[in-house]
Protein backbone atom coordinates (compact mmCIF):
# COMPACT_ATOMS: atom_id res chain seq x y z
CA UNK A 1 0.00 0.00 0.00
CA UNK A 2 0.88 3.66 -0.83
CA UNK A 3 -0.07 6.60 1.27
CA UNK A 4 0.93 9.38 -1.78
CA UNK A 5 -0.07 9.96 -5.06
CA UNK A 6 2.62 9.24 -8.05
CA UNK A 7 4.65 13.03 -8.10
CA UNK A 8 3.80 14.76 -11.38
CA UNK A 9 -0.07 13.84 -11.32
CA UNK A 10 -1.78 15.24 -13.92
CA UNK A 11 -5.32 13.65 -14.22
CA UNK A 12 -7.94 11.36 -12.86
CA UNK A 13 -9.64 8.75 -14.67
CA UNK A 14 -12.94 7.71 -12.45
CA UNK A 15 -14.64 4.45 -12.72
CA UNK A 16 -18.34 4.65 -13.19
CA UNK A 17 -20.55 2.43 -11.40
CA UNK A 18 -20.27 1.74 -7.76
CA UNK A 19 -17.48 5.03 -7.41
CA UNK A 20 -20.08 8.18 -9.64
CA UNK A 21 -23.07 6.17 -9.28
CA UNK A 22 -24.64 3.28 -6.18
CA UNK A 23 -25.53 1.80 -9.48
CA UNK A 24 -23.89 -2.04 -8.48
CA UNK A 25 -27.04 -3.46 -6.71
CA UNK A 26 -29.18 -2.68 -9.64
CA UNK A 27 -26.75 -4.12 -12.27
CA UNK A 28 -25.89 -7.16 -9.62
CA UNK A 29 -30.13 -7.96 -9.36
CA UNK A 30 -30.74 -7.77 -13.14
CA UNK A 31 -27.99 -9.95 -14.09
CA UNK A 32 -29.15 -12.93 -11.90
CA UNK A 33 -33.00 -12.09 -12.84
CA UNK A 34 -31.37 -12.45 -16.30
CA UNK A 35 -29.30 -15.36 -15.72
CA UNK A 36 -32.06 -16.96 -14.39
CA UNK A 37 -34.81 -16.71 -17.13
CA UNK A 38 -32.47 -18.80 -19.19
CA UNK A 39 -32.45 -21.66 -16.24
CA UNK A 40 -28.81 -20.85 -15.35
CA UNK A 41 -27.63 -19.45 -11.50
CA UNK A 42 -25.46 -17.37 -10.37
CA UNK A 43 -24.72 -16.03 -6.68
CA UNK A 44 -24.86 -11.80 -6.40
CA UNK A 45 -20.87 -12.47 -5.28
CA UNK A 46 -20.35 -13.69 -8.92
CA UNK A 47 -21.51 -10.28 -10.45
CA UNK A 48 -19.96 -8.22 -7.82
CA UNK A 49 -16.25 -10.16 -8.95
CA UNK A 50 -17.22 -9.78 -12.50
CA UNK A 51 -18.07 -5.99 -12.48
CA UNK A 52 -16.96 -4.29 -15.84
CA UNK A 53 -17.16 -7.04 -18.01
CA UNK A 54 -19.29 -6.54 -20.99
CA UNK A 55 -21.81 -8.01 -21.21
CA UNK A 56 -21.62 -10.18 -23.88
CA UNK A 57 -18.23 -11.85 -22.14
CA UNK A 58 -20.47 -12.20 -18.80
CA UNK A 59 -22.79 -14.26 -20.62
CA UNK A 60 -19.71 -16.34 -22.18
CA UNK A 61 -17.98 -16.83 -18.78
CA UNK A 62 -21.26 -18.85 -17.26
CA UNK A 63 -22.37 -20.33 -20.33
CA UNK A 64 -18.80 -22.44 -20.69
CA UNK A 65 -19.05 -23.08 -16.47
CA UNK A 66 -22.63 -24.28 -16.70
CA UNK A 67 -23.33 -25.59 -20.20
CA UNK A 68 -19.83 -26.33 -21.04
CA UNK A 69 -20.47 -24.45 -24.62
CA UNK A 70 -20.04 -21.21 -26.16
CA UNK A 71 -23.42 -18.93 -26.10
CA UNK A 72 -24.59 -18.26 -29.95
CA UNK A 73 -24.83 -14.33 -30.87
CA UNK A 74 -28.95 -15.09 -30.22
CA UNK A 75 -28.34 -15.93 -26.89
CA UNK A 76 -25.80 -13.31 -25.93
CA UNK A 77 -27.67 -10.30 -27.89
CA UNK A 78 -31.59 -11.96 -26.00
CA UNK A 79 -29.69 -12.07 -22.49
CA UNK A 80 -28.21 -8.48 -22.17
CA UNK A 81 -31.05 -7.24 -24.00
CA UNK A 82 -32.89 -8.53 -20.94
CA UNK A 83 -30.23 -7.46 -18.50
CA UNK A 84 -30.30 -3.73 -19.91
CA UNK A 85 -34.35 -3.74 -19.55
CA UNK A 86 -33.96 -5.00 -16.52
CA UNK A 87 -31.34 -2.39 -15.36
CA UNK A 88 -33.49 0.17 -16.69
CA UNK A 89 -36.82 -1.00 -14.79
CA UNK A 90 -34.97 -0.36 -11.74
CA UNK A 91 -35.41 2.32 -9.17
CA UNK A 92 -32.64 4.99 -10.16
CA UNK A 93 -29.21 4.77 -8.69
CA UNK A 94 -27.96 7.53 -6.51
CA UNK A 95 -25.26 9.46 -6.80
CA UNK A 96 -22.43 8.18 -4.43
CA UNK A 97 -22.34 9.85 -0.95
CA UNK A 98 -19.09 12.27 -0.92
CA UNK A 99 -18.54 12.18 -4.58
CA UNK A 100 -19.35 15.81 -5.45
CA UNK A 101 -17.14 16.98 -2.37
CA UNK A 102 -14.11 14.96 -4.49
CA UNK A 103 -14.86 16.00 -8.04
CA UNK A 104 -14.63 19.50 -6.21
CA UNK A 105 -11.56 18.42 -4.76
CA UNK A 106 -10.25 17.12 -8.43
CA UNK A 107 -11.06 20.28 -9.63
CA UNK A 108 -9.50 22.64 -7.34
CA UNK A 109 -6.08 20.63 -7.76
CA UNK A 110 -6.29 21.51 -11.31
CA UNK A 111 -6.25 18.28 -12.50
CA UNK A 112 -7.90 16.80 -15.98
CA UNK A 113 -10.87 14.25 -15.16
CA UNK A 114 -12.67 11.38 -17.20
CA UNK A 115 -14.88 8.47 -16.78
CA UNK A 116 -13.76 4.91 -17.81
CA UNK A 117 -16.78 2.90 -17.98
CA UNK A 118 -17.23 -0.52 -19.02
CA UNK A 119 -21.06 0.44 -19.22
CA UNK A 120 -23.18 1.01 -22.07
CA UNK A 121 -26.14 2.00 -20.26
CA UNK A 122 -27.64 4.98 -21.51
CA UNK A 123 -29.91 6.60 -18.84
CA UNK A 124 -26.71 6.41 -16.44
CA UNK A 125 -24.53 8.38 -19.26
CA UNK A 126 -27.16 10.43 -20.11
CA UNK A 127 -27.60 11.81 -16.80
CA UNK A 128 -23.72 12.82 -16.40
CA UNK A 129 -24.33 16.57 -17.26
CA UNK A 130 -27.30 17.03 -15.78
CA UNK A 131 -26.13 15.58 -12.47
CA UNK A 132 -22.39 17.19 -12.75
CA UNK A 133 -22.58 20.35 -14.73
CA UNK A 134 -19.30 21.18 -16.09
CA UNK A 135 -17.35 18.53 -14.65
CA UNK A 136 -16.77 16.36 -17.56
CA UNK A 137 -16.32 16.68 -21.34
CA UNK A 138 -17.99 14.60 -23.32
CA UNK A 139 -15.56 14.02 -26.01
CA UNK A 140 -13.22 12.79 -23.48
CA UNK A 141 -15.50 9.91 -21.82
CA UNK A 142 -14.41 6.52 -22.24
CA UNK A 143 -17.80 3.95 -22.44
CA UNK A 144 -18.96 0.79 -24.11
CA UNK A 145 -19.14 2.38 -27.36
CA UNK A 146 -15.43 3.61 -27.07
CA UNK A 147 -13.95 -0.24 -27.07
CA UNK A 148 -13.17 -3.55 -28.20
CA UNK A 149 -12.40 -4.95 -24.91
CA UNK A 150 -13.74 -4.37 -21.54
CA UNK A 151 -12.01 -4.48 -18.27
CA UNK A 152 -9.83 -6.36 -17.33
CA UNK A 153 -8.07 -5.53 -20.62
CA UNK A 154 -6.04 -2.57 -20.28
CA UNK A 155 -7.80 -0.91 -23.65
CA UNK A 156 -10.45 1.14 -21.80
CA UNK A 157 -7.38 3.09 -19.62
CA UNK A 158 -5.36 3.32 -22.10
CA UNK A 159 -7.74 5.12 -24.41
CA UNK A 160 -8.75 7.30 -21.14
CA UNK A 161 -4.57 8.58 -21.61
CA UNK A 162 -5.21 9.00 -25.25
CA UNK A 163 -7.84 11.02 -24.91
CA UNK A 164 -6.60 13.13 -22.03
CA UNK A 165 -3.46 13.23 -23.45
CA UNK A 166 -1.56 12.07 -20.55
CA UNK A 167 0.91 9.25 -19.68
CA UNK A 168 0.43 6.42 -17.43
CA UNK A 169 2.46 7.89 -15.07
CA UNK A 170 0.77 11.24 -14.94
CA UNK A 171 -2.60 9.79 -14.19
CA UNK A 172 -4.12 7.79 -11.47
CA UNK A 173 -7.57 5.36 -11.80
CA UNK A 174 -10.36 5.61 -8.89
CA UNK A 175 -11.87 1.89 -9.13
CA UNK A 176 -13.98 0.13 -7.14
CA UNK A 177 -14.05 -3.41 -8.47
CA UNK A 178 -11.26 -5.92 -9.09
CA UNK A 179 -11.58 -6.54 -13.20
CA UNK A 180 -11.42 -2.58 -12.94
CA UNK A 181 -8.34 -2.30 -10.71
CA UNK A 182 -6.73 -4.89 -12.96
CA UNK A 183 -7.71 -3.46 -15.91
CA UNK A 184 -5.97 -0.13 -14.81
CA UNK A 185 -2.92 -1.59 -13.81
CA UNK A 186 -2.52 -3.32 -16.49
CA UNK A 187 -2.43 -0.11 -18.56
CA UNK A 188 0.46 1.13 -16.08
CA UNK A 189 -2.00 3.44 -14.23
CA UNK A 190 -1.72 4.08 -10.46
CA UNK A 191 -4.76 2.74 -9.10
CA UNK A 192 -6.66 3.85 -5.62
CA UNK A 193 -9.53 1.60 -5.05
CA UNK A 194 -12.35 2.56 -2.92
CA UNK A 195 -14.52 -0.65 -1.11
CA UNK A 196 -18.11 0.55 -1.88
CA UNK A 197 -19.67 -3.35 -2.30
CA UNK A 198 -19.47 -6.25 -0.60
CA UNK A 199 -16.22 -7.67 -1.49
CA UNK A 200 -14.10 -8.35 1.22
CA UNK A 201 -10.41 -5.14 0.65
CA UNK A 202 -7.86 -8.56 0.27
CA UNK A 203 -9.60 -9.18 -3.06
CA UNK A 204 -9.06 -5.36 -4.33
CA UNK A 205 -5.72 -5.46 -3.17
CA UNK A 206 -4.77 -8.45 -4.54
CA UNK A 207 -6.15 -7.16 -8.12
CA UNK A 208 -3.27 -4.70 -7.84
CA UNK A 209 -4.61 -1.54 -5.91
CA UNK A 210 -2.16 0.68 -4.50
CA UNK A 211 -4.47 2.34 -2.24
CA UNK A 212 -7.80 1.32 -0.48
CA UNK A 213 -10.48 3.37 1.30
CA UNK A 214 -13.91 2.81 2.20
CA UNK A 215 -16.01 5.45 0.72
CA UNK A 216 -15.81 8.52 -1.59
CA UNK A 217 -15.96 10.40 1.72
CA UNK A 218 -13.09 8.93 3.28
CA UNK A 219 -11.03 9.51 0.28
CA UNK A 220 -12.20 13.39 -0.14
CA UNK A 221 -11.56 13.58 3.70
CA UNK A 222 -7.97 12.64 3.22
CA UNK A 223 -7.35 13.86 -0.37
CA UNK A 224 -5.05 16.64 0.48
CA UNK A 225 -2.59 14.36 2.36
CA UNK A 226 -2.19 12.32 -0.43
CA UNK A 227 0.03 14.98 -2.45
MG1 LIG B 1 -17.22 0.08 -10.86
Amino acid sequence: MKNKFPDGLKAVMFDMDGVIYDSMPNHVISWVETFNAFGLVIPESWAYMQEGRTGESSVQMVFAEQRDRKATKEETEAMYKLKCELFASRPKAEIMPGIRDLFAKVKNSGLAATIVTGSGQRTLLNKLNTDFPGMFQKELLVTAFDVKHGKPNPEPYLKGLGKLNVSAAEAIVIENAPLGIQAACAAGVFTVAVNTGPLPDQVLLDAGASMLFHSLSELSDKWESLF
